[in-house]
C-alpha cells in the first residue's frame, strides 16, 4: 500500500499532474460565459442555495474573451514561475449547457494556445445530452481531459435543502456515459452542508470512492453574501464548521478514499469581498499544514481505512 506521495500523504493533483506530464501543470480557471439550469429558470431560478453571483467560479479571469483570460492569469503566473504548462478549467457555471456548436467552439479555442496540454470541465450530471457527450469524447481522443461533476452530497434530502435540482440517479447515469467513453471524472462533495452529521458526510465520501471515478474535490461550504444559505445562517438554521472540526473530518474522509484516487482538493479560499465565513478558511496554508500534522499524529495516509468495493456505501 502507498503511504507516501512526495512527501504527502495523500494523491495530490500536483503530484499526478507532474508525473504525467514531467513538468510543473498549472490550471487557469475560466469564466466561459455560461449560465446554469438551476438559476436561469430552467429547472429553478433559485439556485444552489450556497452559489454565489459567479456561479462558483470566483477564481475564473475577468477578461472577457477566453483568449485574454487565459493570457491574463498566465501572464501572472509566468512572473512567478518562468515554466510550466498549463490545463484549461472552465470553472464558472454549468460549462456545457449550451448549444453543442458553442460549446465546440469555446473548447477549441483554448485548446489551440501555446501550452495547453489538457482541459478540465465543471457541469452538472442533468446537462450531458448525448451530442455533448459525443463532442466530449472527440476532444478527449485528441487530448488530455477530465470532467467535474457537482455531486456535493449522497443524500437526496441535503439535495434537497440545497436546491440541487438533480436526484442521485442522474448522477449514477452521467458516471456510466463518462466511463463508457473513457472520459476521466472528478466528483466533488461538500463537508458541512446544513442537517448533514460528520457520519453523512462519511457516507457521501465512502460512495464517491467507489464510483470509479478517478478524483474528487472536497470543499469546505462557505458562506457568501447574498444567498439563500445566508439567510438559513441568520436564522439559526446550522452552524459552520470549525477549523478543528473540518481538519479532522477531512483526515477521516483522506483515509477512506482509496489511495489511486486523485484529490484534486482538500480546502478552498473562497472569495474575500463576499466572504461571511468561516474565515479560518482563507488562511489556505495553515488549514493544509493542521492538514498534514494530523496525519502524521495518527500515522495514517489515503486510503488507510478504505472499506472496499464489496462494503461499498449505498443510499
Ligand atoms: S449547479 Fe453550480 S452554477 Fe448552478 S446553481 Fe449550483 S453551484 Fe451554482
Amino acid at each position: 500500500m502507498n503511504k507516501d506521495w512526495d512527501g504527502k500523504r495523500y494523491h495530490t493533483l500536483n503530484y499526478f499532474l507532474r508525473n504525467k506530464f514531467g513538468c510543473k501543470i498549472f490550471k487557469i480557471s475560466l469564466d466561459a460565459g455560461f449560465t446554469c439550469p438551476n438559476r436561469d429558470g430552467k429547472i429553478s431560478t433559485e439556485g444552489c442555495i450556497f452559489c454565489g453571483p459567479r456561479g462558483s467560479g470566483d477564481f475564473a479571469g475577468t477578461a472577457y474573451g477566453l483568449a485574454e483570460q487565459f493570457h491574463e492569469v498566465r501572464n501572472m503566473m509566468n512572473k512567478k514561475w518562468k515554466t510550466g504548462k498549463y490545463i484549461a478549467y472552465f470553472q464558472a457555471f454549468t460549462n456545457t449547457y449550451a448549444d453543442v456548436e458553442t460549446l465546440r467552439k469555446k473548447y477549441y479555442s483554448i485548446l489551440g494556445m501555446e501550452d495547453v496540454v489538457g482541459i478540465a470541465i465543471a457541469t452538472r450530471p442533468d446537462c450531458l445530452p448525448e451530442d455533448v457527450l459525443e463532442l466530449l469524447e472527440e476532444i478527449n481522443n485528441k487530448t488530455y481531459m477530465w470532467i467535474e461533476l457537482g455531486l456535493q452530497t449522497v443524500h437526496e434530502r441535503t439535495a434537497k435543502i440545497i436546491n440541487r435540482g438533480y436526484g442521485l440517479d442522474a448522477y449514477i447515469a452521467s458516471v456510466s456515459e463518462l466511463k463508457k467513453r473513457n472520459i476521466e471524472i472528478v466528483t466533488h462533495g461538500i463537508l458541512g452542508l446544513p442537517g448533514e452529521d460528520k457520519g453523512e458526510m462519511l457516507q457521501t465520501v465512502d460512495f464517491i470512492a467507489n464510483t470509479g471515478t478517478q478524483g474528487i474535490k472536497l470543499h469546505l461550504l462557505h458562506l457568501l453574501k447574498g444567498t439563500k444559505l445566508e439567510e438559513m445562517y441568520r436564522h439559526g438554521e446550522f452552524q459552520l464548521m470549525s477549523m478543528e472540526d473540518y481538519v479532522a473530518t477531512v483526515v477521516d474522509c483522506i483515509e477512506r478514499i482509496p489511495g489511486d484516487m486523485i484529490i484534486h482538493r482538500i480546502t478552498g479560499d473562497g472569495p474575500r469581498d463576499t466572504m461571511i465565513g468561516p474565515m479560518w478558511s482563507l488562511k489556505k496554508f495553515e488549514v493544509i499544514n493542521a492538514i498534514d500534522h494530523l496525519m502524521m499524529d495518527r500515522d495514517t495516509w489515503q486510503g488507510k481505512k478504505y472499506v472496499g468495493k464489496s462494503k461499498k456505501y449505498v443510499p
